[in-house]
């Protein structure tokens, strides 16, 4: 079976063709193809949810036929098509949802929608091979302690307020990169002299809160002023939210005795918060299971493989009419209906 995935939540425009081998109850999966193409919007922006949907329109059809010829293949040899139904960014939504259906309709395929979320959490799972893991997803859109009990992917923590993702991006535009610029930050950090200055650290129970820590950190370094303050701010501001992460996650650990803790996300690219992560999953004696930076961030092969299992599960084709975009789509509101 082959399964094509479309990804366009937010500012990647995604296509990747999925490959399953094995029987329905113990599915494997193999990327064959993988195209994608990142809007960047302009230097001290944040996505604007028209440019980044005008972007994606305008190189779909480059991304597309890219995905089918890195695979030797053509649309008439897919067998299913997925695409990311929410949540994320309306307009930007819709693009990949108006290809999918597109294609759908005029090569009379099944139609699958996925959930972003349940995208990298599943791919994660199956690059890695780690079966029931205790899930961390730090991405632009998400962070959240999952755990999956009785046919859903439950939320055991969470942020409060803005995303790790945007604490980066936020406090990265606000010292002159272009979004998404968490990489940057994490070179500024790790080449500072490691001064570290205090900033606001707030865990509420399971959940985090990054506002005021945003906030403070942009203070900090308004009030400094100098290249040299950027780097230790940027170090700070990295042990200060990942420092929460990881408290949220090992008493997370340590409450359901998981052990295996998985990573994904596009912050999980970062070394020093797997660094800590590692650190505390030896403590809770769980095995460490990263997401390849690769695949942590969006992309398309996330969508297929959902698509593929979802469709192997149900072998449920959905109408035209019924393939919508959630702009809020909570994870813990979709029904799993694969093994797991
Ligand atoms: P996603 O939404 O999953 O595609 O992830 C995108 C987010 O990952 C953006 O907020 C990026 O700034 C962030 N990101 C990517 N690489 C890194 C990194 N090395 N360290 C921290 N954040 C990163
Ligand atoms: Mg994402």
């Amino acid at each position: 079976m082959l399964c094509l995935g479309i990804e366009s939540t937010a500012h990647t425009f995604g296509c990747s063709i999925i490959e399953s081998s094995g029987s329905d109850s113990m599915l494997r999966g193999r990327i064959v193809s993988d195209s994608r193409d990142v809007y960047k919007p302009p230097q001290g922006s944040g996505i604007h949810p028209r440019d980044a949907s005008r972007h994606h329109c305008q190189i779909s059809d480059k991304v597309f036929r890219n995905s089918l010829t890195a695979a030797k293949l053509s649309i008439k040899d897919i067998d299913v098509i997925s695409y990311s139904a929410g949540p994320g960014l309306g307009p930007c939504l819709r693009v990949g949802a108006v290809i999918a259906r597109t294609l759908a309709a005029f090569h009379d395929k099944p139609l699958v929608p996925v959930n972003h979320a349940v995208g990298h959490v599943e791919l994660g799972a199956m690059l890695t091979g780690a079966g029931d893991p205790l899930v961390l997803l730090v991405s632009g859109g998400h962070t959240m302690i999952l755990a999956f009990s009785e046919h859903r992917w439950r939320i055991f923590g969470e942020t409060l307020d803005i995303t790790i993702g945007q604490l980066l991006d936020q406090f990265g535009r606000h010292i002159g990169f272009s979004s998404p610029c968490g990489d940057r930050i994490e070179q500024l950090a790790s080449q500072s002299s490691g001064d570290y200055q205090s900033l606001p650290y707030v865990v509420k129970g399971n959940d985090v809160s990054f506002s005021g820590l945003l906030t403070a950190a942009i203070r900090a370094v308004s009030d400094q002023g100098n290249e040299l303050a950027c780097g230790d701010v940027s170090y700070s501001l990295q042990e200060t939210a990942f420092s929460m992460i990881t408290e949220a996650v090992e008493r997370a650990l340590s409450f359901t005795s998981k052990r295996q803790f998985l990573v994904v996300g596009g912050v999980a690219a970062n070394k020093r918060l797997a660094g800590m992560l590692k650190t505390a999953c030896k403590r809770q004696s769980s095995k460490f299971y990263l997401c390849p930076a690769e695949f942590a961030g969006d992309n398309g092969a996330q969508i297929a493989w959902v698509g593929m299992l979802q469709y192997m599960a149900t072998r449920k084709n959905i109408e035209i009419e019924e393939a919508l975009v959630y702009q809020s789509w909570r994870i813990d509101e979709v029904e799993v209906a694969w093994n797991r």
